[in-house]
């Protein structure tokens, strides 16, 4: 059953066995698992219910319907754009699909630094191929390649570059290229048409405009969780009460901690909020001779790992991706006004663009602001940090330009660098990645609520669980104890699928 509740009215008062907060890629999973195996289960999604039928691929609707703050989330300082989904379905329903399971090294690294024994490749490795199954993931042909991901392969491949086309999670895809505004064909494999559905046969119950703020406990174990009905812009409708044994916080790693730090739990750490990674990407902008319409096709298929060696250095590193905008997204990235702004967008056609995304080390902080829907996100990058992201603008202009660009254009918000086949790169290094001077956006904020061995250093254990509440798991991005160097939405669905089965081998304790 899925239930919009704005459409039902009323409160919602409801009990069960699990009560799941977020439908994303570890919610969704949790509780299709737990319905799956008999525990009734109640899933509170603050977000809408919206179909394909919705799906109207414009940006000036898609974005507010998608996104958090319509797309405009930010740090407090402004410098970081934090994209992040806010419906059902969870940010699955706007993502690129890239799917990949958890390098070993990070595992290893977890296992070593962070005490967390159990986490071996072959130990997840059930979850992940469950979650492959149910995802449908499988590799992307070589003839669904477009124009923007061929000329970024061949760029990469003259210059001896390693990489790779990745696997995905897409089934009958039909290569429209409007995936970050949800796909209207139900080719991508979204939480939203695979587990959200799941849950549902086999008997959640499953409330979409349902925001949870405050998580309850009493004798040191979970109670019930109180809410809102909300609308889509946060404004409250109703009440919402759910008693539950076990609460499965699965908000994503802004919203969880806030939610933890509103309750008052599981903080003794004083890690709840904390080591904040933000996996920060910078882009470029190449222009082709001839028109491309990057934006039509697969947007992001092929994957440059020249620039990470996670085996050699767990700690850093960096990813080159192709990226596509449409006009509304692309506008807000490029520098100038008026005329000069016109003149890029006038190229919106002939244009390629390539990202970098880093394996951070810097870390920020998530703190509860005025209210749910505005979090105080800060961020900043390390010296080192900023270095590698400075250097990683070289390398994608070498891609471009090898690929066949006319001109590249790095766009700082004043004087914006644009370089031509020949022209000295290192002027790119120069300028460097500063706050404020460059757009920066995140699509996967991560850690805020991590995994550890230690009670005194981090908040959940290796199965998800408070070091201190009875009954309450993390099931989200937040639980990663460092930054993933790699696309999060398999190993955020895996280990959500660990923590399912964990919670049902456990449960005459629960149930006690
Ligand atoms: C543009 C973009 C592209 C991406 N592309 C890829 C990719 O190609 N491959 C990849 O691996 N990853 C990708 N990701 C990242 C991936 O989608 C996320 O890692 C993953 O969805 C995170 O799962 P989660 O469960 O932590 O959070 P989410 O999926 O974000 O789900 C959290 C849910 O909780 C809900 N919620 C929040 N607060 C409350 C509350 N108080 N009460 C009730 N509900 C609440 C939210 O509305 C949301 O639906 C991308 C992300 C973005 C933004
Ligand atoms: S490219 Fe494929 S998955 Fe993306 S919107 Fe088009 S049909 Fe859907």
């Amino acid at each position: 059953m899925i239930e919009k509740l704005l459409e039902r009215g009323g409160d919602l008062v409801e009990s069960a066995d699990v009560c799941v907060i977020g439908s994303g890629a570890g919610g969704a999973v949790a509780a299709a698992e737990l319905a799956a195996r008999g525990r009734s289960v109640v899933l509170l999604e603050q977000g809408h219910h919206w179909t394909r039928a919705d799906f109207t691929q414009r940006e000036d609707e898609m974005l507010p319907r998608l996104f958090e703050e319509a797309g405009m989330r930010q740090t407090t300082d402004g410098a970081y754009t934090i994209l992040q989904g806010r419906n059902l379905g969870g940010s699955t329903v706007h993502n690129l699909c890239y799917a990949f399971r958890a390098p070993e090294p990070i595992l290893r690294l977890w296992r070593e630094e962070h005490g967390l024994s159990e986490l071996t490749a072959e130990a997840l490795s059930p979850s992940f191929l469950r979650v492959e199954k149910n995802l449908r993931v499988k590799q992307i042909l070589e003839s669904e390649l477009n124009a923007s991901n061929r000329i970024i392969r061949t760029g990469a491949q003259r210059l001896g570059y390693s990489g790779f086309v990745a696997r995905h999670n897409r089934e009958g895809c039909i290569g429209a290229g409007y995936c970050i505004l949800g796909c209207s064909y139900d080719a991508k494999q979204s939480m939203l048409i695979t587990y959200v559905p799941r849950a549902s046969a086999a008997g959640a119950r499953i409330y979409a405009n349902a925001r949870a703020e405050r998580i309850e406990a009493e004798g040191g174990r979970v109670r019930r969780v109180l809410g809102r009905v909300v609308d889509h812009d946060g404004r409250p409708h109703g009440s919402v009460e759910v008693k539950a044994k076990v609460v499965v916080l699965a908000a994503g790693a802004v919203a969880s901690p806030d939610l933890l730090l509103r309750s008052g739990m599981a903080n003794g750490s004083g890690q709840v909020g904390k080591n904040l990674h933000l996996h920060p990407s910078v882009l470029l902008a190449g222009f082709m001779e001839e028109p491309i319409e990057a934006y039509r096709g697969i947007p992001q298929s092929y994957y440059i790992d020249e620039f990470i060696n996670l085996e050699k250095d767990p700690h850093r590193g960096y990813i080159l991706m192709p990226i596509s905008g449409f006009p509304v997204l692309t506008a807000a990235n490029l520098p100038g006004f008026g005329r000069a702004h016109f003149a890029h967008m006038a190229k919106f056609s002939r244009m390629v663009g390539l990202l970098a995304l880093l394996h951070d080390r810097s870390a920020g902080s998530v703190e509860s602001g005025r209210s749910l829907t505005k979090p105080r996100i800060a961020y900043r990058m390390e010296e080192s940090d900023r270095l590698e992201l400075s250097q990683s603008l070289v390398h994608i202009a070498k891609v471009l330009f090898a690929g066949g660009a006319r001109s590249v254009l790095a766009p700082y918000w004043q004087d914006p660098v644009e370089l031509r086949p020949g022209d000295d790169l290192s002027v790119l290094e120069r300028r460097g990645v500063r706050e404020g001077e460059i757009g920066l956006a995140s699509t996967h904020p991560q850690s805020t609520c991590r995994m550890g061995a230690d009670p005194r250093t981090s908040v959940v254990n290796a199965w998800g669980e408070s070091h201190e509440v009875a009954g309450l798991f993390l099931a989200d991005m937040s639980v990663f104890p460092t930054s993933l160097g790699a696309p999060p939405q398999l190993t955020t669905a895996a280990l959500a699928d660990r923590t399912a089965f964990h919670i049902l081998g456990r449960w005459p304790e629960f149930a006690a």
